[in-house]
């Protein structure tokens, strides 16, 4: 009997344990960075999209859903290079799925209207998956940002 390339191997006799069932459960928090992660890659540069844009300042700052505590923030001189034109940022919690604040379109109505500063608040539309309660309830949490823009 001949035995398909891909099935060589498959089992050594005496071997226990050489196959690892392969059963593991799709996280969807992992699957959905990773689709979102290849959007971003191919979208084009700041630099390349927005030539008159020369220099961005990002300050974000994040809050609960009520607007009342913080969960952090950053700020930085964003490399117009690297930085990709889908600009959306991770939304903070572990548990929630298919969220994030983008702002691509914020930032590039900024830049057509030529404007300095572009400021605002965003809600994460994601999903938040409680394991625990086995519930799933809208993340709505908030980013307020800030972008400095310059040309
Ligand atoms: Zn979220």
């Amino acid at each position: 009997m001949k035995v398909p390339a891909e099935m060589e191997n498959a089992f050594i006799p005496g071997q226990r344990g050489v196959i690892v069932p392969y059963n593991r459960k799709v996280n969807p928090r992992v699957q959905y960075r990773l689709a979102q992660a290849e959007l971003i890659k191919s979208s084009a540069s700041l630099a390349e999209k927005y030539p008159k844009l020369k220099a961005l300042t990002v300050d974000l700052v994040y809050l609960d859903a009520f607007g009342t505590r913080q969960n952090g923030g950053m700020k930085y001189k964003v490399n117009l290079e690297h930085a990709k034109s889908l600009f959306s940022f991770n939304c903070v919690h572990a548990d929630c799925v298919g969220g994030d604040y983008d702002l691509s379109d914020e930032l590039s109505s900024g830049i057509s209207r030529k404007v300095k500063l572009v400021e605002g608040e965003v809600r994460c539309q994601g999903v938040r998956h409680n394991k625990d309660r086995k519930s799933q309830d809208p993340c709505q949490s908030i980013l307020r940002y800030k972008l400095t823009l310059g040309y």
